[in-house]
């Protein structure tokens, strides 16, 4: 998997990818990371990527041009390397929201390209015309895509082959069968007066197992019927 990132702040994104599993993942090769600084492409004297919105309001909207030419300066390699464009995300609130779904289909992909957002949001032509898919992580607005972005990374991440020791696996997680995941537990076997369930350390996997199903089918119940609708 190949990450390309848009942004404004290609820092962020670096700083948060090369830390813990995904900077792993980075070094041993198994994801690869491109932020292109979408400022390095502004033709604006100042560096400017922003101009205030057509029809008035509060906040300035990032240009077009800038956007575009950041994503060509990477779009004619990716072709080269694949044959055909690749699948552009456009982080934004007034997206679908993102899931563990959305995250299996894009790590399908050989290559991803997120665009970051920033100020009121980005002129609508250039979305227009690179964008595939419009992803919000949830019902708030943040102050710009970058987190959205190292958000998706990180679930896209972790169902790229051998992304994943075993012991990490992600076959049984939450949301994998519409259920959220079982109540864990680790040694000591007693912390504070509270005891481990006993069936955990009967040795009995059939048990183990049954015991875990009735958890997550409880607890889904509980925090999230809609997933069980
Ligand atoms: N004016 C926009 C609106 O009302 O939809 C919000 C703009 S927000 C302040 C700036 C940028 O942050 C957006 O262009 C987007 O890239 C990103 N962003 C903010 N909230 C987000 C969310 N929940 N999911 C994905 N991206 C988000």
């Amino acid at each position: 998997m190949r990450f390309h990132v848009l942004t404004l702040f290609p820092d962020m994104i670096e700083n948060s990818m090369n830390t813990s599993i995904t900077g792993r993942a980075l070094e041993k090769g198994d994801i690869s990371l491109n932020a292109v600084n979408i400022r390095d492409f502004t033709k604006e004297k100042h560096g400017h990527v922003d101009d205030y919105p057509y029809g008035g309001g509060a906040g300035m909207v990032m240009q077009a041009e800038p956007i575009y030419l950041a994503y060509k300066s990477i779009e004619e390699d990716i072709i080269k390397n694949t044959g055909k464009k690749p699948r552009v995300i456009y982080t934004t609130p007034t997206g679908k929201v993102f899931n563990q779904k959305m995250a299996k289909e894009f790590a399908m992909e050989e290559d991803l390209v997120f665009l970051c957002g920033h100020y009121e949001g980005v002129d609508e032509r250039v979305l227009e015309m690179i964008v595939d898919d419009n992803v919000s992580i949830g019902d708030y607005v943040l102050t710009g895509g970058e987190l959205p972005a190292l958000v998706m990374m990180d679930a896209v991440s972790r169902l790229v082959d051998n992304v994943l020791h075993n012991s990490e696996s992600a076959k049984d997680e939450s949301f994998s069968n519409n259920m959220l995941e079982y109540p864990q537990y680790t040694r000591p076997y007693e912390f504070m007066g509270k005891t481990v369930p006993d069936v955990l350390l009967s040795g009995d996997h059939k048990k183990v197992d049954e015991w875990r199903y009735e958890q997550s089918l409880k607890r889904t119940r509980e925090r999230r019927p809609d997933l069980l609708e």
